[in-house]
């Protein structure tokens, strides 16, 4: 996973570079989750969850000099480039996981072989 984020790391500082923005790296707000404080206090109910594992990572998507969903859409490319080769939790989950049902909170990325269809 290491590599995986220092790769997305690179290709996202390569990207600002060339539209000419100052880049700040990438912004973790979770990486891995205790399982019993994900699933008996935090009332998460997926146990297949890879911040268990200590193999996914949430990114915060705002702040970064664009809008959310334009800094979300880059960082989903480059998290499919082969170089980086994640898992990208797909728009529609991150929105309807939120508050109100719409909003795009953040942005998750793990590794699993394969990924799940749409990820
Ligand atoms: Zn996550």
């Amino acid at each position: 996973m290491l590599d995986g984020l220092e790769a997305l790391r690179a290709i996202m500082a390569e990207r600002f570079e060339q539209a000419g923005l100052p880049f700040d790296g990438l912004i973790l707000t979770s990486v891995f989750r205790n399982p019993v404080h994900h699933t008996y206090h935090a009332g998460l109910t997926t146990t297949e969850s890879r911040h268990q594992y200590g193999l996914a990572a949430d990114m915060r998507i705002w702040g970064h000099g664009m809008t959310r969903e334009e800094y979300f859409y880059e960082l989903r490319d480059a998290a499919h480039d082969d170089r980086v080769g994640a898992c990208f939790e797909p728009e529609e989950l991150i929105r309807a996981g939120s508050s109100d049902g719409q909003t795009l909170t953040h942005a998750h990325v793990d590794w699993r072989d394969p990924c799940p269809t749409g990820w």
